[in-house]
C-alpha cells in the first residue's frame, strides 16, 4: 500500500512529490527523557503563557467567537469537528514551547492517527501526528513542514506521553509582492533537532506546491484534524525585541 502521492506537484529542491510516499522515512531515535506528568519546560520570565493549564482566554475559535475545545485536568483536548483555534494575539518571530499527547488509545493509521498541527502566522503548518511504529508519508510525519520537508529523524514518544515542541521561527519578510526573506524554523522534538534554520518553501498546503503571498504578523493556529489530541504548557517569547 502506498503511504503517499505519485500524482502531486514535485517540489522544486528536492525532486519528490509533494506527499511523495517514496520519500525515506525518517530514521526513529528514541528521545531521552520519557513523558513525564511534571511541566517538561516551564515559562521563562519573559515568556507570555497562552496555555497555564486553566482556561482558554488566549485562543477564539476561528470564526471569532470562544474555542471549543476542551480543558480538563490541566490539559487542553481538541474537541473533534469545532474546529482549530488560534491565539488572540499576532507574532513575527517567536521561540514557540508546547507539550501535546496523542491520545493514548489508538485508532487509525498514517494521517488518521493522533493528528494536529501547529500553524505559524496561521498560514505555517508543523506537523503533529502520532508516528510512533505509524508510517506515512515522509512530508507528513510528526515535526515536519507539512508538504515540504520531513524532519531529520522520528522522535516520538509512545501515544498518551507528554512530548515537547520547541519552535524557533523567523517571519518571512517582503517587500511589495516580492518575498525580501523567506521564513526560517528550527525544531526540537523531545529535545531532538528536526530541522535546522529550514528556509519554507511558502504557506501550507496539500497536494500543492507552497507559495508565498504577503502578509504581517499572524496568530498561532493549533489543528483540530478530528482526532483528540491533547496540549499544555504552551508558552511564546517574542524575539523581536533581541533580534
Ligand atoms: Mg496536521
Amino acid at each position: 500500500m502506498s503511504l503517499g502521492y505519485k500524482d502531486t506537484p514535485i517540489l522544486p529542491d528536492s525532486g519528490y512529490h509533494v506527499h511523495d510516499g517514496d520519500r525515506p522515512q525518517p530514521p526513529v531515535v528514541t528521545p531521552g527523557a520519557p513523558g513525564t506528568s511534571e511541566l517538561i519546560t516551564p515559562p521563562p520570565s519573559d515568556a507570555i503563557v497562552l496555555f497555564d493549564g486553566t482556561d482558554l482566554r488566549h485562543w477564539r475559535a476561528l470564526d471569532g467567537g470562544e474555542a471549543r475545545w476542551r480543558v480538563e485536568n490541566g490539559s487542553l483536548q481538541v474537541e473533534p469537528g469545532t474546529g482549530d483555534i488560534r491565539t488572540v494575539e499576532s507574532f513575527g518571530d517567536i521561540q514557540l514551547h508546547l507539550e501535546w499527547a496523542a491520545p493514548a488509545e489508538v485508532h487509525g493509521e498514517g494521517q488518521g492517527r493522533g493528528n494536529s498541527g501547529v500553524f505559524l502566522m496561521d498560514r505555517y503548518e508543523i506537523q503533529i501526528l502520532d508516528c510512533f511504529q505509524n508510517p506515512t508519508y515522509a512530508d507528513g510525519t510528526t515535526g515536519a513542514v507539512y508538504g515540504q520537508y520531513p524532519p531529520m529523524v522520528n522522535a516520538c514518544l509512545p501515544p498518551g506521553q507528554w512530548q515537547t515542541f520547541d519552535i524557533l521561527w523567523q517571519a518571512p519578510r517582503f517587500d511589495g509582492e516580492q518575498v525580501a526573506r523567506p521564513a526560517t524554523v528550527t525544531v526540537l522534538h523531545n529535545g531532538v533537532l528536526l530541522h535546522l534554520h529550514r528556509t519554507l518553501l511558502g504557506a501550507t498546503g496539500y497536494r500543492c506546491i507552497p507559495g508565498y503571498t504577503p502578509h504581517g504578523n499572524g496568530p498561532i493556529r493549533l489543528q483540530d484534524h478530528g482526532h483528540p489530541v491533547r496540549f499544555r504548557n504552551i508558552w511564546v517569547r517574542r524575539l523581536d525585541t533581541y533580534l
